[in-house]
């Protein structure tokens, strides 16, 4: 059953995968239940701790990216 997920994933580039701005990894949206709102974006996370991370210093990982 998890070779589903796998193909999801690539089917949907960027669409349902999101990265985890603290530590870098893949996080799926449907799985995560680390999220935060930011300047109107949800974030997802891989754990409480990289939520927290953020939360505390959400500019640090946002910044301005033009
Ligand atoms: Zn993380």
């Amino acid at each position: 059953m998890e070779f589903l997920e796998t193909d999801h994933q690539l089917d949907h580039n960027g669409k349902h995968l999101n990265i985890d701005v603290v530590c870098g990894m893949d996080v799926i949206e449907e799985k995560s239940k680390h999220q935060s709102m930011y300047l109107g974006a949800t974030y997802y996370f891989c754990t409480n701790a990289c939520q927290k991370h953020f939360d505390n210093f959400p500019e640090r990982y946002v910044g301005d990216k033009a």
